[in-house]
């Protein structure tokens, strides 16, 4: 895994931008319930009036209010108010807000206060009570629960005036013990109550309470809609970083699985088969960006909404947390049996795809042979086997899926249903207002969305992180072949003789040798052919100089050095290797020619396929060199791509042929053609030529004789026949009498 993060460095600073705007879209979408509880319970209950502090109040009012408070608030109220006289210019300029200005005197708030929250707040939680006591006492039916108990009161008095007539310390007595009883009703209840009265004396002086409540409500509504736009632009910008976050660490990912494959060498493909490396740089890194846009968008999210929702409710009511609770609960139970029931087949799902492509890529591939032995009925049920196993564990996972949907929406149901039922109880109750119980619903459905949102990253993690693991497999494979920390450079002039000593080497995992204790030199100027039967480690033997593989014993050199103390690179650079099976690229033969060196002269390339004998053939092509080769040289035969193969190794110049059995796929008098102009072209190249045929090497300068990885016989022809019992029965059975003289 760590080698992943590497890759996802380069996008930390997206990362914290993406985070930055998911905190402002939880932001947003976390303030929208509350307003809408104030639309609801300020906007439509209280008529728009936010506190208990009026904007303009009766002058006769106002005294009955100051007579419920001490000396000391009296003051400071008093301190915020300025008595407007009627009839005077002041009365005039206020006429059209405050009608009842035309014959009465009015108090007007001034201006400053409306600015300042804390004088407000201070001059609401004065008011409040006095407000409440005052209306009990001219009006019975506004004494709600909670209030104090006035029929203690001298008869026929108004408490009010009441009041004012006793002294300083015994009215704080009073007010304190009427104080005390109201404190026991909820602050919000009380303001709101308080508001309602605001309202009435709004009414009272013939003021538009219409007009109040509209701009209230224009006022939220706005702030709404902001809010939604900000959370909503928040919402997009995300999702858009979160999509380029995931697909640019997707293609870096993929980029430096394909630059690790490139480093692999025949013994790490050995290890990862050619399927599963498809897979896992196409299907697995998809779940890594899948899983990543996920993260990005989610993982933050649903911790801030989920966080951020719970304290919001709690501050709505708090009385009914433990449904949030159960919610909650409940959905643990859900989650962790789906979780127990699916996780472990995704990872069960990742292995299926695995064979799934194995056995496509296998039929695909050899379709021609599967139709010769007409074994497509084996095949076609092989295929179905698999097909059918992934098809079985996807409905599997799915229908686990698709059953969580409907309960979880029942659970959300059910939860909106007990918030319903407990709130209204509470509200008929006056404990709580209906906002506060529709915010409360809301936040409780954001809680238990983000909560789902986590249930589905964990969900989905594990499949991601059985991708991320076999994608980390190739990121962390170091080829067990690499360059010397201190390489040394190759002789100058080079002189390619290549030189085996006691060479043994063994497959990784393989319980024999293939090659046991080879000695021999290829000289520079010299064909050294390799010949034995199938199987004899002839092919093991010439990878071992390009460095395909490393010997398990013994030393390997090329101009002198031993190929481990040399680059990979300067080592190649120094080799044309012709591959048993050959290779060809999509593009144009000469695209493909040169492959061996970009920047060879047309000559070079005509006169390499001259001596490859791919002259002839290329002529016929309608577009010559230029003609197009499909992808693995199908358009053209097998001999064909051999000799171009051959010809792209030529292009390359270089001091060291090998051929690993290249002729193979040559009729006879190319063979033969090929190896005269071969021999003509290269006077100073070491050739080490692979070959079946006798006929192919019988005037190598050097015959080396191979039999089950081990060197049977050294010599010429003529000398082996005479020598090696092995080359001899390879002879006789190939070659005719007069050949064998
Ligand atoms: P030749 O080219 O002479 O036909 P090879 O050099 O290809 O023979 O193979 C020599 C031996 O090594 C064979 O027994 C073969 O089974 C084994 N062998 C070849 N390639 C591998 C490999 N990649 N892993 C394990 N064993 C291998
Ligand atoms: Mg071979």
């Amino acid at each position: 895994m760590k080698q992943l993060f590497t890759y996802f460095k380069p996008y930390l600073l997206l990362l914290s931008a993406a985070i930055v705007l998911l905190f402002i879209q939880a932001y947003t979408n976390l303030a929208l319930p509350d307003y809408m509880s104030d639309i609801v319970n300020t906007g439509i209950q209280q008529g728009g009036i936010t506190n208990a502090v009026p904007q303009v109040i009766r002058k006769e009012t106002m005294e009955k209010l100051l007579a419920f408070t001490t000396t000391d608030d009296a003051r400071f109220i008093l301190q915020n108010y300025t008595l407007v006289k009627h009839g005077t210019d002041k009365a005039a300029e206020y006429q059209s807000l405050y009608p009842l200005l035309a014959k009465e005197d009015l108090f007007v708030l001034d201006e400053i206060i409306n600015s300042d929250s804390g004088m407000t707040d201070r001059l609401n939680s004065i008011l409040m009570r006095p407000w409440l006591i005052n209306a009990a006492i001219e009006n019975p039916q506004f004494a709600a629960e909670g209030m104090p108990d006035l029929s203690r009161l001298p008869k026929g008095t108004e408490l009010s005036t009441y009041i004012k007539t006793l002294p300083e310390t015994e009215k704080n007595q009073i007010l304190s013990m009427i104080n005390s009883k109201l404190t026991r009703m909820d602050p919000k209840m009380a303001e709101k109550a308080a508001a309602s009265l605001v309202r009435l004396e709004y009414s009272a002086i013939g003021m538009d309470t219409g007009s109040i409540q509209i701009k209230y409500m224009l006022h939220i509504g706005l702030l709404m809609l902001l809010y939604t736009l900000i959370g909503a632009a928040a919402a997009i910008i995300t999702g858009f970083l979160s999509a380029k976050i995931a697909a640019g660490f997707a293609r870096d990912i993929r980029y430096g699985i394909f630059e690790k494959i490139e480093s692999f060498n025949a013994q790490e493909f050995d290890t990862f088969s050619t399927a599963s490396l498809i897979t896992r740089s196409t299907n697995d890194i998809m779940q890594i960006q899948m899983i990543t846009v996920m993260l990005v968008s989610m993982a933050f999210y649903a911790p801030i909404i989920g966080i951020g929702g719970i304290i919001r409710a709690i501050g709505k009511s708090s009385s009914m947390w433990w449904i949030i609770a159960l919610a909650v609960a409940v959905l643990l139970i859900l989650v962790t049996t789906v979780f127990k029931i699916a996780v472990p087949k995704f990872k069960l799902l990742q292995r299926l795809m695995d064979k799934l492509n194995l056995v496509s890529r296998e039929s695909l591939s050899g379709m021609l042979v599967i139709r010769a032995f007409t074994m497509q009925d084996h095949e076609e049920k092989r295929f179905d086997g698999v097909n059918k196993d992934l098809t079985k564990t996807m409905l599997f996972v799915n229908r686990v899926m698709v059953i969580m949907m409907p309960v979880m929406l029942l659970i959300m149901n059910g939860l909106s249903i007990l918030i319903i039922w407990v709130g209204a109880k509470q509200v008929a109750a006056s404990t709580m207002q209906v906002g506060d119980m529709m915010a409360f619903m809301q936040y409780a459905m954001q809680i238990v969305f983000a909560f789902l949102m986590l249930s589905m990253m964990f969900i989905m993690i594990p499949r991601a992180a059985v991708s991320a693991g076999r994608v980390a497999e190739i990121l962390k494979t170091e080829p067990i072949i690499k360059d010397p920390t201190v390489p040394l450079p190759f002789r100058d002039p080079f002189d390619g003789t290549v030189v085996f000593k006691n060479v043994s080497f063994r497959y990784a995992g393989a319980k024999e040798d293939a090659l046991h204790n080879i000695n021999f030199t290829a000289k520079k100027g010299q064909t050294t052919a390799f010949i034995g039967p199938t199987g004899s480690g002839k092919s093991t033997l010439v990878n071992l100089i390009p460095r395909f593989y490393d010997a398990t014993e013994g030393r390997v050199l090329v101009g002198g050095e031993d190929v481990r103390n040399v680059t990979q690179h300067d080592l190649r650079e120094k080799i044309g290797y012709i591959p048993q099976k050959s290779v060809l690229f999509s593009g144009t033969v000469e695209d493909n020619l040169r492959y061996g060196d970009k920047n060879a002269d047309s000559g070079t390339l005509q006169s390499a396929l001259s001596v490859s004998q791919a002259e002839e053939f290329i002529k016929t092509l309608p577009k010559g060199i230029k003609s197009d080769i499909s992808q693995g040289g199908t358009n053209i035969s097998g001999g064909q791509k051999q000799r171009i193969s051959i010809a792209r190794a030529l292009v390359k110049k270089a001091p060291i042929y090998i051929f690993d059995d290249s002729f193979s796929a040559l009729d006879f008098k190319t063979d033969a053609e090929l190896r005269k102009a071969l021999t003509k072209n290269s006077k100073d190249n070491t050739i080490m030529v692979v070959a079946q045929r006798l006929s192919t090497i019988k005037n190598a300068d050097q015959i080396i004789v191979l039999d089950k990885g081990e060197i049977a016989g050294v010599g010429t022809h003529k000398e082996l026949m005479e020598s090696s019992k092995v080359y001899r029965e390879i002879a006789t059975s190939q070659l005719s009498q007069e050949e064998l003289a």
